[in-house]
Order: C-alpha cells, then structure tokens, then sequence
C-alpha cells in the first residue's frame, strides 16, 4: 500500500453510507448493488465507488461481492472527478448527520482497502 492509498483509506474509514448528501435510494438499509439490486446489509463485504465533492469523500455506488468491478472504468465513464474503487465491509455503527443527529440505523465503512483512485492530487477528506 503506497503512502497515498492508506491516506485515502484513513480518510474513508467510519465514512456513512447512509448520510443525508447521499441518493435517497442509499440511505438507511436501502444500499443496494448498483448491478443486481440486492440489498447490502451490515457485515457485507462490498465494494464502493467513491466520489470526492465539496464535503468530501462520499460514496456513489455500490456493488456486491458477486458483481465487484476490477477497474474503476468498468463502474464510470466520467473522467475528471476524483474517484476511488475501495473494498470495504458495511458496519452497523450508527452515523452522527448534523441535520438529522445520530442515525443508529446508519451503515459506515469499515476495512477499507484501496484498489485504485484517479484524479487524486491530494487525497485529504476535506473536512479540518
Ligand atoms: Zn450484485
């Protein structure tokens, strides 16, 4: 693992899932692979395209072990963005959403792996 890619892992661990700058459809236990809709839950080991955006890192897409892309281009065509590939598992930690207050339902990333990121000067979260 390069310097940059545990950065990027860091910056990604503890992250919600389930947060409000998050697609209606991934909020809460509605995480669904973005090939075969089936629903990701606590404990899955899935793997998520992440999107870097003005509050930072958030993820964009799911998908399930069975469906795990190798590259980030078979997930997106969009170049320009700063995206990462990570391998993740779901955990049941509960999120703090400074609109809404704690979620205890919330979902976030735990044992992260980096498999490729793109577009990344500096791969900090954003958020001092
Ligand atoms: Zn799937």
């Amino acid at each position: 693992m390069t310097e940059e890619t545990a950065y990027l892992a860091r910056a990604v661990t503890g992250l919600s899932v389930a947060g409000s700058g998050l697609p209606t459809a991934y909020r809460r236990d509605q995480v669904r692979c973005a090939r075969c809709a089936t629903a990701l839950r606590a404990g899955d080991r899935v793997t998520v395209l992440l999107r870097r955006g003005s509050e930072g890192w958030r993820p964009a897409s799911f998908r399930c072990a069975d469906d795990a892309p190798t590259e980030l281009v078979s997930l997106t065509s969009v170049h320009g963005d700063d995206q990462a590939l990570v391998a993740a598992t779901l955990e049941p930690t509960g999120d703090f959403d400074p609109e809404e207050g704690f979620d205890p339902d919330a979902l976030t990333l735990g044992g992260v792996e980096v498999r490729e990121y793109s577009g990344v000067d500096s791969v900090g979260d954003g958020r001092e």
